[in-house]
This record gives C-alpha cells, structure tokens and sequence, in this order.
C-alpha cells in the first residue's frame, strides 16, 4: 500500500466486532453524534475532496452492519457488515487501502463491493474509548494509485472525527455531573403534574408573571391550537378569542390576562370562533399566582366547555320567542319580520326574507312573494346588505319542498368564497304555503342543528298561517250565515205572519166547520212556533253581528226575577214542579230590563220543562260578598245533561239526545240567546258542575258601584 496501510486477507473477526465495550462505544459514539453540533456532511465532503474520490463517507459498524452517518457521492446509507470493506479496519484497527479490487494482489474484496462499482477503496478508523467503532473512507469507482497526500487527507478526517468524538464525550461526561437531584427531582415532578392535568377533563392553562405561558395541558391543546410558551400576544391563536355577542377579544380582555391582572375571574364566559368552523363556548375561571410574601408570579386558568348548552338554551330561547311572537297574533307582514329578526340574531346570519305564496288556492311558483325581510346592523368594514334576494332560491326551494341549502351565492362585497344560503319550506298539512330563505357569512354553528332550529320555526309559522287562514275562513263564514239567515228569516217572516192572520180571522168565524176547527188550530200553532224561531234567529243574529243595542241602565234585578218567576208559575198552571225562591231584595246592576228578563224567562222555563211535575225549581239570587257581582242560580231536580252534551250546550240548534226523545218542545236557541245577552252585559251564564239529579244555571253579572247609567253596544 502506497501509505503503508495493511491489506485484508484474513476475513471478518467476528470477536472483534462483536465485543461489547466495543459496542457500547458505536452506540454512545451513535448518540454524541446525533445530539452534536460536529458538520459530519462537511468532513465527508473535506475527506472526499481531499482524496480526490468521487466518494466519501462516515460511518460506524456494529456487530451486523456498517451505517453511513455522513456521505458525500453516494446515496446507500447502510450497508450489511458482511460486505463491508469498513469490517476491514475496524477489525484490524489499521487502514485498510486497496488500488485496484480487481488486481491478483488485491485482497479478498467480496464480490458486492465489486458490484456496487467500487474499483478503489482507502478507509481509515474512527475510535471512541480506545475502540474502533467506524471508519472514514473514500473511493472511487475507477482503479487508482492513492498518493500519499491523498491519503493523509482521509486519515486527518479520521483523525478528526475521533477527536471531536472524544471531546463531546468528555462535555457530556462532565454535564452529566452538573445535573443536581432537585433538577431531577423538579423533572419527577413536572412529568407528574402534566401526567395529572393530562388526566383532568378540564383545560388548564398557566402563565408567568410577564404572561408567557408556562404550562398547559392537552385539553387546552384542543382548545386554544397548538399555543407555544409565547406571550398572550404571539399565540397563533389568539385572534379566536371572542366575547360571546362576537366581538374580538383583546389581549387584555382574555381571561387568564385578567386573572393575572389580580381580577377573580369566576365562569366568564368566552367565544371561539375560527372561520367556517362551529362556534364553540367556554366558561373560564382563573386568578392570580403569588408567593408568600406576595410576589405575583402568574396566574392559572380552568376553562369548561358549554358549547352544547349555549346553544341549546340560544336555540330553545329563538323558538319560545318566535312562538311567543305568533301567539299574539300580529299582521301578517310585522309577525314575518319579528320572526325573521330573532332568527338571524340568533344565528348571527347577515339576512333572511320571507316569501308566501301569494293567492290561497294557486300554488304555482311564479306567484310567491316577499313578506318581510331581516337584516343584521351594518358593521363598518362588513359585508355589503343585503345580498341579492333569494327570490330564484325560495322558487326552486318551494317546488323541491324540502329544505336545502345553496353555497353558490356570490358574495356582494368581492371577497372570495361562497355566501351559505338555507331554504327552508313552510308547510301546511298538504302544501307548500311559503319558504324563509336566509343568508350566512359563515355558518359558526353544525349544519344539522341550524336545520333543526329552522324546521321549528318554519312549523311555527306554517300553524301560526294556518290559524291565520282558518279564523279569516271563519269570519267569512259566520258573516255568510248571518246573512243568510237574516235574508231567509225576513222572507218567512212575511208569509207565516199572514198564514197567522189568516187562520186566526178562519178561526174567529162560528160558520167554520167543527171537524176543520183541531186542523186549523195546528196550523195555527205550528206558525206561532215558526215564527217564534224566527224571531229567535234574527234576535241572534243582530245580537251576534252588534246590531241589537243594549241599553244598560240601573236596574233592579231582585224585581226582575220575582216579575219572572210569578209569571212562569202561572204559565205552568196546577201540574207543574214546585218553584222555590231565595231572593235577596234590592240586588241593582247595569242591565237592559227587558232583555234580563228574556233571559231569566228562558231559564225558568227550560227547568220547568225538564222538571217532571213532582221535582222542584229553586231560584237563588243575591250579591256576592264583595258586592262585585250578582249572582243568579236556577237549579231543577229534572233530567239533567249528561256530562258528553255539556261542551255543545250553547251552541244555537242544540237539543239534548234525551230532550228530544221525550218529546219536549224547544228550539235549541234559547241558551245561545241567553249568553249572547249575558255578554252584553258584561257577564257569565254557565251550566253549574254539580254532582247529582237535575241541572243547575248560574249568571253571574257585574254590580255597577255607582248605579250610573251606561249605554254599551255588544262587542
Ligand atoms: P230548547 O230548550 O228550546 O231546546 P235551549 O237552548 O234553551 O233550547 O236548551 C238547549 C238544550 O239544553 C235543551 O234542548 C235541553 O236538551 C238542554 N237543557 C236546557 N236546560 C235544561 C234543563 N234545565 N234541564 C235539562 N236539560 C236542559
């Protein structure tokens, strides 16, 4: 060898290789390395070039292979013991220099080497605690004479390496013996304590003095991003911080800033938004750190997550609004906008519209129009309002009949990305009777909740139209039926008046034959009845319409009553029940006298015709202790009314199941004129819910204080 190196020929020492103090230095050498500053990239490539090879390389060999920690030229990073020319030298611990692999001189280079196209080889060993544990190495592919310079380039490499080994060794030797026990008692403890706040299902998070931040755990984590020990300032995610209406929060508003500022911040609560995604809520609380002796050193903060409930109780408290809102019945126009205003104040959305379809039976698309519209407060610097109209997006919504959202809306004020928009239809029973289109900047809360939230409203209002549609239905209807009946009433009027006259002046003549006198006086009687009915349907209809006046004058109701229940005893004659009476005299109220009358008159003669003849009648009246009220009851032992017929009782044309078996004659609108005028007056008539035989009636009427005479039209 041209520098005087040895030659392998003795094959690999398997002991030499495989000792373990050997061993133990490649692997200690292994690790100064890594944890070291040394330029191992740059003494391959010095080594390289100063042997003038293509190729240069640093490397350690343990018992099964040879690893390159440093290469210049080559791309292998390891190669197995076996065929490595490094064996060589480490095994001999001399350098190992070959010319040419393929001369008959050279030594016995396994055929790999050969194959990997290395033609000549010069390596020289690497040392760590008197071992040799590598080499540094240069070859080139093409067989060459190594000159001597060349050569003692690739040793001083070597020599290099083994001297930096030696002294990062010795450095990390002696560092070792600085590490006191309370340093590594400190290093116990604090694996402990993050072994502990990992555990918590609470986020802590904790900060120095100048608000850096020295400790959080993996709740937090999640949280705040990946928060580095910075300054409040330099968080990456600090911009998320909001108050909860979704103002930014400023570096000293957060709350451990505040804590740190010495406030006792208990369940504030905060905001974090991060663009698109779901808003999410916390409840912080945190205080100050100090020492003993009062010197602050931080400030500590747990934050619970709330997102779930904030939402919800946001949620349940739009829909209980909304509800509210609509209950009260308001137009049309204004319940749309009150409705459209919670919603996006509650979901933070810029705008919303209502559309409805516009006639009653035609549901064809092109006939939906705006109601109402919402629109969030311009924020300075926000978005440009409002947005195009979703009027093509309420019509596509409105023939889909499902709700739908649309991310394809431009954005009015230039800025990239899509405008989110739901559709959400509004339902009757079996048609589409309008659709709410809103628009989102962002969409901070999940896409299925927000749905949720608005299917409920969209039902709110689809029930608050319904009622809308049926009241306006039955004010129609009962106008057409007043109308009706008042039309056909005056028209059987006229003719049944003269059939009476008629018959009456038939029967006044003695000439009329004796066998037509019982049929004429049927005829005669069925008109009085017909035209008792009428005369009750019109009564009703001008008392319902507000066309009957009531004139309400001090009146003494005690007088009334004795007036009526004289008259009725006499029209019951001799087999009648007995009729009792409580009468309290002097009992006054503002009342119309004749139309009181009608009504007691209708009561008595009701209990005295449901009352077998061996029953009895009892009329009760007197003023009740506050002398508020008046109270009249009229109470019969008779038939009573089952429980099932009760709702219908003062319905006009009602007739009890057992009423009309037996025969009795009636109408059904005696009780419906009765509380018609009742509530002119400004009282109750009820049935009285009483256990046992026979019914009891109760009129309560309001006792004017004053006795004033009042003139009140029925409302
Ligand atoms: P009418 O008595 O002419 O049928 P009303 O309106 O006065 O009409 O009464 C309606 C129905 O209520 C009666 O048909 C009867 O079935 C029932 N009713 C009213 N008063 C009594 C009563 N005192 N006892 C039992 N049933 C009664």
């Amino acid at each position: 060898m041209a520098g005087g190196g040895a030659r392998p020929g003795t094959g690999s020492d398997a002991a030499v290789l495989g000792r373990p103090e050997r061993l133990a230095a490649v692997e200690r050498a292994r690790m100064l390395l890594a944890s070291s500053a040394i330029p191992l990239e740059r003494l391959a490539r010095l080594a390289a070039a100063g042997g003038r090879a293509p190729v240069g390389v640093i490397s350690l060999l343990d018992a099964e292979r040879e690893y390159f920690v440093a290469a210049h030229g080559t791309a292998r990073t390891e190669v197995p013991a076996s065929l490595s020319l490094c064996q060589h030298v480490v095994n001999t611990d001399v350098p190992l220099v070959i010319d040419d692999v393929d001369a008959p001189d050279a030594p016995q280079v396994p055929s790999a080497v050969r194959a990997a196209g290395v033609g000549a080889y010069a390596g020289f060993p690497v040392h760590l605690s008197g071992a040799a544990i590598g080499a540094v190495c240069v070859a080139d592919p093409a067989a060459r004479q190594w000159t001597a310079g060349e050569l003692s380039a690739v040793s001083d490499a070597a020599s290099t390496v083994t001297a930096l080994l030696a002294k990062q060794d010795a450095l990390t030797a002696h560092a070792s013996t600085l590490v006191s026990p309370e340093l590594i008692e400190n290093i116990r403890n604090r694996a402990f304590l993050d072994a502990l706040l990992g555990s918590l299902d609470t986020a802590v998070v904790a900060c120095d003095a100048h608000g850096r931040l020295i400790m959080f755990n993996r709740q937090m984590r999640e949280i705040s991003g990946d928060v580095g020990f910075d300054s409040p300032d330099a968080w990456p995610d600090r911009k998320y911080a909001h108050h909860p209406d979704g103002r930014p929060m400023h570096t000293s508003e957060l709350p451990l800033m505040r804590a740190l500022a010495g406030e006792h911040v208990r369940s504030e609560p905060m905001l974090m938004r991060r663009g698109e995604q779901p808003d999410r809520h916390y409840l912080c609380s945190g205080r100050q750190l100090r020492t003993e002796d009062g010197a602050i050193v931080g400030a500590v903060m747990a934050i619970h997550e709330v997102t779930e409930m904030v939402r919800a109780t946001r949620y349940k408290d739009c829909e209980v609004a909304v509800a509210r809102v609509l209950e009260g019945e308001p137009p049309l126009a204004e319940a749309g906008r009150q409705v459209l205003q919670l919603v996006i104040e509650t979901l933070q959305w810029p705008y919303a519209e209502l559309w409805l379809h516009d006639s009653e039976r035609n549901e064809d698309e092109a006939e939906l129009r705006r109601w109402a519209t919402a629109a969030a407060v311009v924020v300075p610097g926000g978005p440009d309002l409002p947005p195009a109209p979703g009027h093509r997006l309420a019509r596509v919504a409105s023939g889909y009949g499902h709700l739908m959202w649309a991310d394809d809306g431009v954005r009015d004020d230039g800025s990239s990305g899509p405008r989110p928009a739901l559709a959400v239809p509004i339902r009757s029973a079996e048609r589409t009777l309008g659709v709410l289109t809103l628009f989102a900047e962002a969409v901070h809360d999940q896409r299925g909740l927000v749905e949720d939230l608005l299917s409920g409203i969209a039902a709110h209002v689809g029930m608050f139209l319904e009622r809308r549609r049926s009241t306006q239905l039955a004010q129609a209807l009962a106008r057409s039926k007043d109308e009706y009946i008042g039309l056909v009433g005056h028209e059987m009027r006229t003719p049944l008046t003269s059939i009476s006259a008629y018959t009456d002046l038939v029967l006044e003549d003695p000439a009329l034959a004796d066998d037509l006198r019982p049929m004429l006086e049927v005829v005669h009687r069925n008109a009085a009845t017909l035209r008792g009915i009428i005369a009750n349907l019109l009564d009703l209809a001008a008392l319902d319409s507000g066309h009957a006046r009531i004139n309400l004058n001090p009146t003494d109701l005690s007088d009334t009553v004795a007036a009526a229940v004289t008259a009725a005893i006499e029209r019951a004659g001799a087999d009648a029940p007995v009729v009792t009476v409580e009468i309290t005299a002097g009992v006054r109220v503002p009342g119309d006298v004749p139309r009181l009358r009608q009504v007691v008159d209708n009561l008595l003669s009701n209990a005295l015709k449901y009352t077998p003849a061996d029953g009895a009648v009892v009329v009760r009246l007197r003023a009740d202790g506050t002398g508020a009220t008046a109270t009249l009851e009229v109470a019969d032992t008779g038939m009573g009314i089952p429980v099932n017929e009760r709702t219908n009782l003062f319905r006009r044309f009602f007739r009890g199941r057992a009423a009309k078996s037996a025969s009795i004659p009636g109408s059904g609108l005696g009780l419906a004129i009765s509380r018609a005028i009742v509530e002119a007056h400004h009282g109750t008539l009820e049935l009285v819910d009483r256990p046992g035989p026979g019914s009891t009636f109760r009129l309560t009427l309001p006792v004017s204080p004053s006795g004033d005479a009042a003139e009140v039209q029925p409302e």
